[in-house]
């Protein structure tokens, strides 16, 4: 029997709803999540998917995302893609935590600050096997709120904390300059799909690096910050994956890069901070195929998740050497990818998955005090 497959039932004779369920379970069983909460609450019009995808190796970590989604099914692919994402990205990061996500449809009806308390409530009743942060589309009141109900969410920014948004395009930065060192470019004109937390924070670092940059966001004034502050050429959001560039930076949303506009890519790197870059393996094949350098995205877009789970879980008070560390983990997967002749995504999926082939089960976790420490 293939992975994720109910056989032995005729599923033309089951009810709608039953065929949904086995939907959901077919689609957690082909990447082995642990599991999926579908959460309404009328009174505050929240609703959503919190995926846990993997816990074997500490408390699921990451983002609450709000969004414009076409369907239900779309927002739970969402959550199943990154959460399975954020465990790759703990593991390779060598980390003691695994992947979560929460995703919610953005719709009329959402009162925001009193849905956002009650998503607390359902965090904080999950004693720390989650632990939740910022994703795309949240804004500084909602992690207060969030804060309001649950102690599991990272609020930022704070003194000591920092900005995990920095701290991501820090890392971005670390997993770039790895990969213009790897192809010998020294200078580089750097186009930024998506100028919102991350790409805003890097595009001042590259500027600092002397990078031309190129920006594009479909909010017309981010891109024009960028272009006041820094000096950045804007482009049309439909142009900017085929500006002639060094580097391509994605920071925008996942799936830009298929194998179709994988043929049409200008730059020699693709390197941000977006999750989910690829939409297929495949099309990351199809760069490689093509001499184009991919940046995994969960190895470069990790220093967020490096800060959040250093700051919370080991209680260190600056994560600088661990974020440089990306800069040897993209030299490594590129020297692998070029002895192995393999995409560099392939690589580094394969050294996600060592590290997390110990037997899966569901961990009782409280936060800073986990079960198996206590027996
Ligand atoms: P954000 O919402 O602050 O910024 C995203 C920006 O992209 C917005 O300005 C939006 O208008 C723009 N955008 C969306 N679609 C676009 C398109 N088609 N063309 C051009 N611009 C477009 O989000 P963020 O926190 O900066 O995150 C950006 C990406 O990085 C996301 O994929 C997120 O999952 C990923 N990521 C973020 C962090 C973090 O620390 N914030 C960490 C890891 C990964």
């Amino acid at each position: 029997m293939g992975r994720g497959t109910i056989l032995a039932v005729d599923r033309g004779a089951l009810p709608d709803n039953t065929r949904r369920i086995m939907d959901i379970f077919n689609q957690m069983a082909a990447h082995d999540h642990e599991q999926v909460i579908a959460f309404q609450n009328a009174a505050t019009g929240l609703r959503g998917f919190l995926a846990i995808h993997d816990t074997t190796l500490g408390p699921a970590l990451g983002g609450v995302r709000i969004w414009h989604y076409a369907s239900d099914a779309e927002a739970l692919a969402d959550a199943l893609r990154l959460s399975r994402a954020m465990t790759y990205k703990a593991s390779l990061a060598e980390l003691p935590c695994g992947g979560g996500k929460t995703v919610m449809p953005l719709h009329e009806g959402l009162q925001r600050a009193e849905a956002f308390q009650a998503l607390g409530t359902l965090v904080e009743n999950l004693r720390g096997r989650y632990f939740c942060a910022r994703d795309v589309g949240i804004t500084d009141d909602d992690l207060a709120n969030l804060a309001r109900t649950t102690r599991y969410v990272a609020r930022e920014p704070s003194p000591e904390l920092g900005d995990i948004s920095e701290h991501t395009a820090i890392g971005v930065w670390h997993g770039m300059r790895a990969c213009l060192e790897f192809a010998g470019i020294k200078k580089a004109r750097v186009a930024i799909q998506g100028v919102g937390s991350v790409g805003m924070w890097l595009a001042r670092i590259l500027k600092k690096e002397g990078m031309e940059l190129f920006v594009a966001d479909l909010d017309a004034g981010r891109a024009q910050q960028a272009a006041g502050e820094l000096g950045a050429h804007v482009v049309a959001p439909g142009e900017v994956l085929t500006t002639p560039c060094e580097v391509l930076a994605p920071c925008a949303l996942g799936g830009v890069v298929s194998i179709e506009t994988a043929e049409r890519v200008q730059a020699r790197i693709v390197c941000g901070s977006a999750n989910n870059i690829l939409g297929t393996p495949e099309a990351g094949d199809a760069l490689a195929q093509r001499g184009i350098l991919y940046a995994p995205d969960y190895l470069v877009n990790a220093g967020g998740l490096i800060r959040g789970a250093e700051y919370y879980l080991l209680k260190r008070a600056d994560s600088r050497a661990s974020l440089a560390r990306i800069y040897e983990r993209m030299w490594r997967v590129l020297e692998l990818a070029r002895e192995r002749r393999l995409s560099t995504a392939r690589v580094t999926n394969e050294l996600a998955e060592a590290r997390l082939k110990r037997p899966k089960f569901f961990r009782d976790l409280t936060w800073g005090q986990r079960a198996d420490a206590r027996s």
